[in-house]
């Protein structure tokens, strides 16, 4: 679980272990949640990533489910973004995903079995002004993801992406009132999405349950990407 030391990260690591799944949260502050194991990680470092495996390995035995989380924004405009803001963004939301999948899948190959998700955003479908690096990123999860369905499809390896609309996140929070509003105001549903709704449709997508779906993507958006 990638950015699992809070928010849907977080989340999704209780939702596993409720299961009874033994869970790893990585983060680059290493720290864990309700006494699940807490790694290090870095999605920027390849060499972090590798590092974070093998702990995880180490401690808990072969990765069986990788939830690709972590996340960042720096919204601005197109013409006020710097290369710096978009290329950072892409850096760590997509680029970190293929670090961890393509680290998570060494070993799924072996045991012939796993669950690679990805957390994209409504806006990959969307798109959002102001946020062209960000939804970039998040668009780019599905092309992984899919491509990843059909190369690993052969062991049993499924790769689905959920796309959540607007959370009750400290990334949500970094916004101002009026902007969370005008947020909520385009939901379906009208509310802020919780982080256990999301994290419910991630636990869905891990399971055995889900054994026959692959390259999907499930929204979880209050109804924001209807249509997309
Ligand atoms: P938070 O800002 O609450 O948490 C972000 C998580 O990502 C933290 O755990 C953080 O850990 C981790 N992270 C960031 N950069 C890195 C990095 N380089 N290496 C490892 N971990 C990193 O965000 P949310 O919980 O809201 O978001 C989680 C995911 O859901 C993100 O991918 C986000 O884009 C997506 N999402 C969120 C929505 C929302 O409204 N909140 C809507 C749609 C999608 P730390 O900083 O401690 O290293």
């Amino acid at each position: 679980m990638t950015g699992g030391n809070r928010g849907i990260g977080a989340a999704c690591a209780r939702a596993l272990a409720a299961r009874g799944d033994q869970v790893a949260v990585a983060s680059r502050s290493g720290e864990g949640v309700d006494g699940l194991l807490g790694v290090t990680c870095d999605v920027n470092d390849a060499a972090s990533v590798d590092a974070a495996f093998r702990e995880v390995e180490a401690e808990l035995g072969p990765v069986e489910v990788l939830v690709s989380n972590a996340g960042v924004v720096r919204d601005t405009l197109l013409l006020t973004m710097s290369e710096d803001a978009f290329s950072s963004v892409i850096d760590t939301n997509l680029t970190g995903a293929y670090r961890v999948a393509k680290r998570a899948a060494k070993g799924m190959l072996r045991l012939r079995r796993g669950r690679l998700v990805f957390v994209s955003s409504v806006v990959g479908l969307t798109g959002s002004a102001g946020q062209a690096n960000y939804a970039a990123s998040k668009a780019g999860l599905i092309g992984l993801a899919r491509s990843l369905a059909r190369e690993l499809s052969s062991r049993a390896i499924t790769a689905n992406v959920v796309a959540p609309g607007p959370v009750d996140t400290d990334m949500l929070r970094a916004l101002t009132e009026a902007q969370r509003s005008a947020a909520v105001a385009q939901v379906p549903l009208g509310r802020l999405a919780h982080v256990d709704e999301v994290a419910a449709a991630v636990a869905f997508l891990s399971s055995e349950a889900a054994s026959y779906i692959t390259g999907a993507v499930l929204p979880v958006d209050g109804g924001l990407g209807m249509g997309h």
